[in-house]
């Protein structure tokens, strides 16, 4: 029913989500995060990607794709890997597509083959047919951004922007996945279709500011999301919490302070987004 159907993420919610180790911690439990990003074309995607999952509290990082040269110079903490992604040693969720180019399909095929939980991002979304995530015992997160998810619904890009709540329910239907659209205001939906006969309600994000829209951004929640996966949250509250950071750390990061933060701030950089969750971080426990 439409009183049901969305409901805001509220700060108490996130702040109760935030995994924070104990002493019995160690960089297992934490999360292994395994990242398959960036391309010849596109290295900094899977630099920003990697980032997002430090940022978000991976216990380590493991890298797999073209980009590891830039990985390691801007982050030595990352785990470097050549060769196909299940051979990459033990990861507790996948993050594909940032600036993987046309070669993601290899890659995806052998990630979604896991039984861990996948993100996928943009030009994984790309050869995503919906047969290859219904299939998974595991959650896989989808997020894409308005003109991705028109191209998986067959729609136009104003239809999707004209209808967001609407979209993100039927690709959520479709794929039997989660799914964070990305936008002014970000929505993520629990899987819909057959065998999700409760219909639980599509979070909204409050806290996204236009300084997000600029290239890398999305890169840079994918990995955010990702280490959230990976430290056990489930895809619904992955996808929302990764938002909430990631629209805090955009206003942060720009230096408005003040309410809707369009008013205040100035221009950053997507690596400037990823540099600010710490911070966000600390502002939200
Ligand atoms: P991508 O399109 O993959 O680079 O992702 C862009 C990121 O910026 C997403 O997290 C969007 O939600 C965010 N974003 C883009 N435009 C806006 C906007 N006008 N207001 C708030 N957030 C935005
Ligand atoms: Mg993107």
């Amino acid at each position: 029913t439409a009183e049901a159907d969305v409901e805001a993420l509220q700060h108490a919610d996130v702040a109760a989500l935030l995994p924070v180790p104990g002493a019995e911690s160690d960089k297992y439990r934490r999360g292994v995060v395994g990242v398959v990003a960036g391309s010849e074309r596109y290295p900094g995607a899977a630099v920003l990607a990697v980032a997002g999952a430090l940022r978000g509290g991976a216990g380590a990082v493991r890298y797999v794709g073209h980009g590891a040269d830039a990985v390691v110079a801007r982050f030595p903490e990352a785990l470097v890997h050549a060769g196909p992604p299940s051979k990459a040693g033990r990861v507790q969720a996948w993050v594909v597509g940032p600036g993987l180019g046309e070669d993601a399909d290899g890659a995806l095929e052998d990630v979604l083959a896991s039984d861990v939980p996948v993100l996928v991002d943009a030009d994984g979304l790309r050869p995503l047919e919906p047969e290859r995530v219904r299939g998974r015992d595991a959650p896989t997160l989808l997020t894409p951004h308005a003109g991705e998810a028109a191209a998986l619904l067959g729609v136009s890009r104003e239809e999707v922007e004209a209808g967001r709540l609407v979209a993100v329910r039927e690709l959520a239907a479709l794929y039997g996945a989660t799914v964070l659209l990305k936008g002014s205001t970000t929505l993520v939906a629990p899987p819909g279709g057959a065998g999700f006969a409760v219909r639980r309600p599509v979070r909204v994000n409050p806290t996204g500011t236009p300084w997000l829209a600029t290239a890398g951004s999305g890169d840079v929640l994918s990995g955010l999301a990702g280490a959230l996966l990976a430290a056990g949250l489930g895809a619904m509250d992955a996808g929302s919490v990764a938002a909430y950071l990631h629209g805090l750390a955009g206003r942060l990061a720009a230096g408005g302070q003040g309410g809707d933060g369009v008013l205040g701030g100035a221009p950053v950089g997507a690596h400037d987004v990823a540099d600010a969750v710490p911070g966000a971080w600390r502002g939200v426990v």
